[in-house]
């Protein structure tokens, strides 16, 4: 079942969006990885509608999301893909209405919906929440309860997968070989699916199974050497202005001039690094980004990173 009420108490329901409208970026994986880069234990939202409609769990509900900085504490919050209004589809307004007021019923109507741009100054979400989920000036749902409709099971993000497949699970399996996407499973799928098996010291077949799919969503993670490495942990903090030896480590690390003084040049590789992963741009490094660089780093001469 896709929701279970929670024990902690529940008030209010926030919406956000991912401000982003790229595909690659349209999976729950690729947006929990930008919020472990920020720190946070686990993905700040508790739901994500893609772009199709469906809609993923993400934070446990029992869990206080990490959403609306100061305003966390008794509330839901779920998170659409997208950022260009006319880029969001009717899919996801359908599954927003559908999860909405499914949570408005098993709460007797005794919720509010809002969106993050009530309480922080962005804008945030940008598609018009009012209007789909037809809300008063208190926030309580306007659908009328004939139109309640249970939200769609979930789909399993990470189905096995084979030779000659086809559909939503073959997209997302190219998206992470960083291959052309096509959605069949055929001879150059199968060729990189082997490759990077390989890599992985699993044997070569061109199944995909669950343990592929985590090494796939987690490609740098995997790679790290236990020892001979610095403690990133131990590594301070960089940004744009830092200088010093950190600063020289990061530039052998992003194998670029070593100068030990954190400029725009710098910014822009460590920008690029970050933005290969799928990870938010920015020119922050902090212990996550360490261990990332510091294993690319192990690795690089010995095989690429994505196969
Ligand atoms: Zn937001």
């Amino acid at each position: 079942m896709l929701f279970k009420k929670p024990r902690r108490k529940i008030n209010r329901v926030f919406i956000h969006c991912s401000a982003s409208d790229y595909p690659e970026h349209d999976n729950i994986e690729v947006i929990r990885q930008w919020h472990l880069a920020r720190g946070f234990d686990d993905i700040g939202y508790h739901f994500f509608i893609q772009k199709n409609g469906n809609i993923s769990k993400g934070r446990n509900l029992e869990k206080t999301p990490a959403a609306q900085k100061g305003h966390n504490v008794g509330t839901i919050a779920i998170c659409l893909h997208g950022y260009h209004k006319e880029k969001f589809t009717q899919a996801q307004s359908k599954a927003l209405q559908g999860i909405c007021s499914y949570i408005n019923k098993i709460y007797y109507e005794r919720v509010s919906f809002h969106g993050h741009e009530e309480v922080v100054s962005k804008a945030c979400p940008v598609l018009d929440y009012r209007a789909i989920l037809k809300l008063d000036r208190y926030g309580s749902l306007g659908i009328a309860p004939s139109h309640y409709n249970r939200p769609p099971p979930p789909q399993k993000q990470f189905i096995k997968l084979r030779y000659g497949d086809s559909g939503e699970a073959v997209k997302r399996l190219q998206q992470l070989l960083r291959i052309k996407v096509t959605g069949r499973y055929r001879k150059q799928t199968l060729a990189k699916v082997k490759d990077f098996k390989r890599q992985q010291g699993l044997y070569p077949s061109g199944i995909v199974t669950m343990q592929v799919w985590k090494l796939l969503t987690k490609p740098i993670l995997s790679h790290i050497p236990s020892t001979n490495t610095s403690d990133p942990k131990k590594l301070p903090n960089l940004k744009q202005g830092s200088r010093g030896s950190a600063v020289e480590l990061l530039q052998r690390c992003l194998f670029i001039k070593v100068d030990g003084i954190y400029g725009p040049k710098v910014a822009r590789a460590v920008k690029n690094f970050k933005a290969r992963l799928g990870l938010y741009r920015s020119d922050v490094v902090n212990s996550y980004i360490w261990k990332l660089l510091l294993a690319q780093k192990a690795h690089r001469g010995q095989q690429p990173l994505f196969a």
